[in-house]
């Protein structure tokens, strides 16, 4: 072939084998995973400024100072940001190229943590920073102590 000719391109795809059981210690952040499981999103707070911290952390990055505090997040939070992937991705769970409809978004809970997570408003027009979200939780049986244990963020009218 000369230098000339055009190959197709290659693409590379690693598929995670789905089947393996694996036990992951979460030491201190269990409490979290738990929560979760529970349906409650905890996170530590600084006892210098009271900032919570999602994920939670033993030290406050800030103050240098232990978190012993774990303060409930509540259901809701306020749209920080968002954006849209519009192209396809890798799903880094499974290993499949997939396409992303929703939005993934910045939450500020009501507790005054941040994390992130999905919207259930696929049109992003209509979201706009500081309006009112509610968590939508998978049902109890399927949690498994992870962050997507909320499935979305809906958009709440006030
Ligand atoms: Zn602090």
């Amino acid at each position: 072939m000369t230098t000339e000719q055009k190959q197709d391109p290659e693409f590379i795809q690693f598929r995670y084998p789905r089947d393996v059981t694996y036990h992951h210690a979460l030491g201190y952040q269990s409490k979290f995973a738990n929560g979760l499981k529970q349906g409650r999103i905890l996170a530590t707070k600084c006892p210098v400024d009271g900032r919570c911290t999602i994920p939670p952390r033993i030290v406050c990055p800030m103050h240098h100072v232990r978190q012993t505090e774990w303060v409930d997040q509540g259901q809701r939070g306020r749209l920080i940001s968002a954006f849209k992937i519009n192209f396809p991705m890798f799903n880094s769970r499974t290993g499949e190229l997939q396409t992303w409809e929703n939005p993934i978004i910045a939450v500020e809970l009501e507790g005054g943590a941040r994390m992130d997570g999905w919207c259930m408003e696929t049109d992003t027009s209509k979201l706009k920073t500081g309006m009112l979200l509610e968590a939508v939780w998978r049902p109890e049986e399927e949690r498994q102590g992870r962050a997507d244990d909320i499935m979305y963020w809906k958009p709440i009218e006030e």
